[in-house]
């Protein structure tokens, strides 16, 4: 028989596990006014709201953090994670900072203006909303399949090109500053970009002179699949592949909480030298000098190491084995999940689950609520709070999706963890038709309003 995948690593310090009681549940997110960020982390049992920061990180990194340099300017901590920078993604140039929308912050400083368009994959929330805080505006020219629940495409995740060219085609250049591609496309549910659409965005950014930059916070779980999936790519190691995948970028931004499994980073990095010039003094204002940027040298060294041990084939593969049981036992006891499943969630297609709750009474919220309620489970809605209003007419913006997302932290539960959440989500479908009504916004922020909107029920 083939002996099974195992973790790569085993335990050596635990922590606390919260249980509570039903009636204890509703109180708190009742008082939390039903918003998921509201609740303290001691009154959730089972975190998936996030796999942002939220990873186990290795003996080797907290050794790392011990040996930590924090000189001011010019700390070996800086020149670690510059040699692992390089080596990994092949950018000669890059600026720390204290994590990823802070390097899209400086990114963005350098390169937008008012009225810029900025095409790509789907944006990350906090991308669109650095782009339409600066009054431009995000294209998101994924492929049309990417909305179908259950089509098996490999590659869901990608750029259709033939969109991105008729907007690169029909607008000057002078407007569009950049094309960025997230990898794995979050939005769209975790769903990896293959190498061959990044080749062809590539050509399409030749072509039109237009600077291209990989949002790459799960580059690594992004590769893995392009291993996984890819003809011609099964016999690459991941390492390989990730620097293939820089090769045809002009540049990244990083939210190293994500594949580098540290708790706090980030990082922005350039091919080109002029560029990371401009950038460096937007870097100083906003997050410190440039060889820290926001960072302590303990958690520079931390990030050098993370970046190793994010890329090894044997960690992803347990990494997203997990996330893959978890969507099995969910989709074998009938609970409608987006498909194939992502690199670091598993979605659930709320429409489906609560299909009597209209899109104005926030369906996916709705669901997040009611596993909370049932099991201590915390997760994220991906629907109509996240999608924000426009920011021109303010009307409510439809994604014409309701998901809430299971997001798996790294190395951190085990597989009985992922059953015990399959079987509150069973418990929930079982009497998922006695939830009547949804929510009613009372207070909400302008811009990322998800983060702190307070809710009513109906
Ligand atoms: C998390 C994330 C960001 C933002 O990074 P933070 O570290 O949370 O500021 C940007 N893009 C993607 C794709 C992300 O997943």
């Amino acid at each position: 028989m083939q002996l099974p995948f195992i973790e790569p690593y085993k335990i050596k310090m635990v922590e606390q596990v919260y249980t509570s009681t039903r009636d204890q549940r509703e109180k708190w997110i009742r008082e939390s006014r039903y918003n998921m960020f509201n609740l303290r982390s001691d009154q959730v049992t089972i975190d998936l709201l996030t796999d942002s920061g939220t990873g186990a990180m290795s003996d080797r990194q907290w050794s790392a953090m011990m040996m930590g340099d924090e000189s001011y300017a010019g700390a070996s901590s800086f020149y670690n994670l510059k040699n692992a920078v390089e080596e990994i993604t092949g950018f000669r140039f890059f600026l720390p900072t204290h994590q990823g929308r802070a390097a899209e912050n400086v990114l963005f400083s350098a390169l937008l203006k008012e009225g810029d368009l900025v095409p790509g994959n789907s944006h990350f929330d906090t991308t669109k909303g650095h782009i339409e805080f600066r009054k431009a505006v995000p294209v998101d020219c994924t492929v049309d399949i990417a909305s179908d629940f259950e089509d098996p495409d490999p590659f869901k995740g990608n750029v259709d090109l033939g969109k991105l060219e008729r907007i690169l085609e029909g607008n000057p250049r002078e407007k569009i500053p950049c094309i960025i591609v997230t990898i794995t496309n979050n939005t769209a549910g975790g769903q990896p970009v293959s190498m061959a659409n990044i080749r062809g965005i590539r050509s399409l950014a030749d072509k039109y002179g237009i600077p291209f930059f990989l949002d790459s916070a799960r580059f690594a779980e992004n590769a893995w699949f392009i291993k996984s999936r890819e003809k011609g790519y099964e016999g690459k190691s991941i390492r390989e592949i990730v620097l293939e995948l820089f090769s045809y970028a002009d540049g990244m931004t990083m939210s190293s909480k994500k594949d580098a499994i540290v708790n706090m980073g980030g990082f922005v990095a350039f091919r080109d030298e002029e560029l990371f010039r401009k950038a460096s003094a937007y870097n100083i204002v906003y997050e410190g000098f440039i060889t820290y940027g926001g960072m302590s040298g303990r958690d520079m060294n931390a990030l050098a190491q993370g970046l190793y041990e994010g890329t090894s084939f044997e960690y992803l593969s347990s990494r997203i084995g997990q996330v893959e049981y978890l969507g099995k036992k969910m989709r074998d006891s009938g609970i409608p999940v987006l498909q194939p499943f992502g690199g670091h969630a598993i979605f659930i297609d709320a429409k489906r689950f609560l299909p009597q709750i209209p899109d104005e009474e926030f369906p996916a919220q709705v669901l997040c609520v009611e596993i909370y309620i049932e099991g201590g489970i915390r997760s994220a809605e991906i629907g109509t709070l996240m999608a924000d209003r426009d920011p021109v007419t303010r009307e409510n913006r439809s994604s014409g999706r309701e998901l809430v997302r299971l997001a798996i932290p790294r190395r951190v539960y085990t597989d009985n963890h992922m059953d015990y959440v399959a079987t509150a989500v069973r418990n929930v479908s079982e009497h998922a038709s006695s939830v009547r009504r949804g929510f009613r916004i009372v207070r909400e922020a302008p811009i990322l309003r998800h983060f702190t909107v307070e809710l009513e029920r109906l």
